[in-house]
């Protein structure tokens, strides 16, 4: 468990070295037990101490006493409910996946890589007031099929089977987002076939990482 602890700071702290997001901006949690270990709301990743990172069962208990969770603990109770697979999840406030967001629209499959988020696309979850239930429930909408989705005029979401598997993929997620915003500079760009994408998440399936 103090383990645990120390490694959500220490993905925390590269939310802002890594540049994935800005001071306290972003949240990050692991499966823990009969619920989840997250970040607490409003703290600099920078000053976190494994005191502040607080336990929420799944049924949404928290000891106040202990510290305030992160306000977006609604969401990742609802993911850690719905999908099983989901051990650990990273929300960030990326650059460039955030400006997509804005326009309120996914990443189509413009390049393979798009398959990483689990499918042919990347969904971009409808609006809702951050903290709220109604988030919550449009960001698992827009997570039917994948593990990673930007949220509109928000940012992005991304959960795996582990930290640093999650962390790596939010990463992913923005740098598809990068490419697709220089993509769209040269105009439309030409997306690759439901056939074709169909192939790739095939394939993705026994991609070895190192
Ligand atoms: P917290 O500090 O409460 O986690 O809020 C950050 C955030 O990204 C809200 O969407
Ligand atoms: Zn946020």
């Amino acid at each position: 468990m103090k383990n645990l602890r120390s490694e959500i700071i220490k993905y925390s702290k590269m939310l802002n070295s890594k540049k994935l997001s800005a001071l306290r901006s972003g949240n990050i949690s692991s499966r823990y037990k009969d619920g989840f270990l997250i970040t607490p709301s409003g703290k600099k990743y920078s000053a976190l101490k494994n005191n502040d990172i607080v336990f929420v069962s799944l049924n949404g208990y928290f000891d106040k006493k202990k510290g305030i969770p992160s306000s977006e603990w609604k969401f990742h109770q609802d993911i850690y409910r719905s999908k099983k697979e989901a051990k650990a999840i990273v929300h960030a406030h990326s650059t460039c996946a955030t400006a997509v967001s804005t326009h309120k629209r996914g990443i189509p499959p413009f390049h393979y890589m798009v398959a990483m988020a689990g499918g042919h696309d990347i969904k971009c979850a409808k609006y809702a007031t951050f903290g709220t239930r109604e988030l919550s429930k449009n960001i698992l909408k827009a997570l039917k099929g994948r593990k990673a989705c930007l949220i509109s005029n928000h940012g992005q979401i991304a959960f795996e089977e582990n930290l640093s598997k999650a962390f790596e993929l939010a990463e992913e997620v923005e740098n598809i987002s990068l490419q697709y915003i220089t993509s769209l500079k040269l105009g439309k760009p030409k997306i690759l076939s439901i056939k074709e994408m169909k192939k790739v998440l095939s394939k993705a399936k026994n991609y070895k990482r190192g």
